[in-house]
């Protein structure tokens, strides 16, 4: 009798406890997950972003490019406008945000800063569980990527035509060519923060590429395979196994990205590439002075190579949370390198609280007319160069 019931309590011990933990998995973490999204990627000002007339007049005729979004690192339905985050379709419609970079993040340490962070500790870890990501991408960065690119394409597949993934110079062409017939087709192209992703293989330079990535950067917030962070412990330079992933990615059309690489890196990549380079997401020094942003040196060198920095929108790169602000540093860039080397690099979705979301993008070009830059030229930095660097670097 006591052994029946010491076994019944067993039971009902295990029910609760297996009850306990599908509560956890489909209800506790899901919601924990959402609540990160809307409290790490909001806007400081949740007004409805109006501009004047003329403004809004210009903003609607450019096509706009940013070469730098997180959002696939969340469960956010991208195809409906969501009261939290900062891109979807609707909102980059809405903010004529005509092409965006959807850069995947793959790791990220506990208590980030841009000092300095070692691999040790993993936030993403819990997110792809509390997501119900698929099994394997909880123990592989590959497998992370791969999921996030397969994330883009299945909305593309949904999005009824309104939503396009490039990939070659005829995708770009094509989409630049509906453009023009007065559509308001959207596009992305898919980008990699970190080559860790890579695992160390140089095998999977090819593997990121079959998967539709066409720009990845060295680092993301620590060491790796490649070299140095900006944010990492050795600042050291580009290793053997980066010099190769490098050269792999220019022969197949596949864009370089310098944001978060320590400046030893920055030197052996500028000395490396033949082709046009990008710092998809940056600040500064000359406006806002941190080691997350660039110096007038290596904006030189990336100018140089005829390439870009895309500015960002938040307050480590522009030291103020102000659309002036974020003028005041793409100002400052066009001034001392031209401006056919600067773009849009908002790091949306990427825990940054910018001053709008993407259906406010037109409070830039209007804080663009304000501060005296040409109608050509507003063209160029809105999205008019990043298109030019892309016709240069991708595949037929
Ligand atoms: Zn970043």
């Amino acid at each position: 009798m006591a052994r029946k019931s010491l076994a019944g309590k067993l039971k009902l011990f295990l029910l609760i406890t297996v009850a306990f933990l599908l509560i956890v998995y489909y209800i506790g973490l899901p919601m924990y997950a959402r609540k990160m999204d809307a409290s790490i990627n909001r806007t400081t000002n949740s007004s409805s972003y109006q501009v004047s007339e003329a403004a809004q007049k210009l903003h609607d005729s450019l096509i706009v490019a940013d070469l730098h979004a997180d959002t696939l690192l969340w469960n956010r339905n991208f195809l409906e406008k969501n009261d939290y985050g900062l891109v979807d379709l609707p909102r980059m419609q809405k903010g004529n945000l005509s092409l965006q970079a959807f850069t995947i993040v793959s790791k990220a340490p506990k208590s980030l800063n841009i000092h300095k962070n070692t691999a040790d500790t993993d936030q993403v870890t819990l997110l792809i569980l509390a997501q119900h990501w698929p099994l394997k991408s909880l123990f592989s960065l590959k497998e992370r990527a791969l999921f996030q690119s397969h994330k883009l394409h299945k909305y593309a597949d949904k999005s009824k035509g309104q939503f396009v993934i490039i990939k070659t110079k005829s995708d770009l062409d094509g989409f630049l060519t509906t453009r023009e017939t007065g559509s308001k087709l959207t596009a992305g192209f898919l980008g990699i923060e970190g080559a860790h992703v890579l695992e160390g293989d140089i095998a999977n330079v090819k593997a990121m590429y079959d998967a539709g990535f066409r720009m990845m950067a060295a680092t993301h917030f620590f060491d790796n395979e490649l070299g140095g962070s900006a944010h990492g412990i050795n600042l050291g330079g580009l290793t053997d196994f980066g010099h190769q992933v490098f050269q792999d990615m220019q022969q197949r059309g596949m864009l370089i990205d310098i944001a978060h690489a320590s400046p030893a890196m920055i030197d052996d990549i500028l000395a490396l590439t033949t082709t046009p380079i990008v710092s998809s997401h940056t600040g500064v020094r000359g406006t806002c002075d941190n080691q997350r942003n660039l110096s007038d040196d290596q904006l030189t060198g990336i100018a140089l190579r005829v390439g870009l920095v895309g500015l960002g929108l938040w307050e480590v790169a522009v030291c103020d949370s102000s659309v002036e602000a974020i003028v005041t540093a793409i100002k400052y860039t066009v001034d001392l390198v031209g401006v056919d080397h600067v773009g849009l690099g908002s790091d949306y979705d990427g825990a940054i609280q910018p001053p709008f979301d993407a259906s406010g993008m037109a409070l830039i070009t209007e804080e663009l007319m304000k501060q005296g830059f040409s109608e050509q030229d507003i063209r160029k930095i809105m999205g008019g160069n990043t298109i030019r660097v892309l016709s240069q670097i991708l595949p037929d």
